[in-house]
């Protein structure tokens, strides 16, 4: 039976990397799998980056408004009729930036079209919130793993703090636009301790 994953964790906890590997396990043995991200992430464009170094092109971008369920029949068709082998697996970076709507999608191609989704994913923005995504994947998935960085400090990361110009800053919009703002955005996993000791107590 095929089964929705969502494997999540703080930035920079490896979830390219892992995805990439995870595509390559199932093309080793002769399996063909499409790889998709939603459209609202922009520094990778329509590429799956790894830190390690190893990159490779998304088969579809799927935006905002777009019927998840249909258009993914669209490329399993396709790659049907190039092929003449089915999906063996749809693999989704950035998971977290999918509606909800798109989640339930998920479900659907799953359970009714029968075919395993590896998610992967960050839970919570800066403000320690879950994103929308990630959320309706915690409520759905039948199987939830966490991919495991570390802090400065050593101990597992949790949250993803955001830097504005090298200062931590705990206000602003859930997706930060790097072209917008003068200063450089970045983010640091960090565990709950130092968070809380870099926000002065906040959460939210
Ligand atoms: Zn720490």
């Amino acid at each position: 039976m095929a089964k929705l994953y969502f494997r999540y964790g703080a930035m920079n906890s490896g979830k390219s990397t892992a995805l990439l590997q995870a595509a390559y396990n199932y093309e080793e043995r002769g399996q063909h799998v499409l790889l998709a991200k939603p459209e609202i992430d922009t520094k990778g464009a329509d590429r799956i980056s790894s830190r390690l170094g190893v990159s490779r092109g998304v088969d579809f971008l799927i935006r905002p408004e777009d019927d998840l369920r249909e258009l993914f029949a669209a490329h399993r068709a396709r790659v049907l009729a190039a092929e003449g082998a089915d999906v063996a697996c749809l693999l989704i970076d950035e998971a977290q930036f999918l509606t909800p709507t798109q989640v339930d999608d998920l479900l659907r191609i799953v359970v009714l079209d029968s075919v395993p989704i590896l998610a992967y994913g960050i839970r919570t923005d800066f403000q320690t919130q879950a994103f929308p995504g990630s959320r309706r994947l915690m409520e759905l998935a039948h199987s939830l793993e966490e991919l495991k960085t570390i802090c400065r400090c050593g101990r597992k990361a949790l949250f993803n703090a955001r830097l504005v110009g090298g200062r931590f800053v705990f206000e602003g919009d859930q997706v930060a636009i790097d072209e917008l703002s003068h200063e450089k955005v970045t983010y640091e996993s960090m565990c709950a301790q130092c968070y809380l000791t870099a926000s002065g107590g906040r959460l939210s």
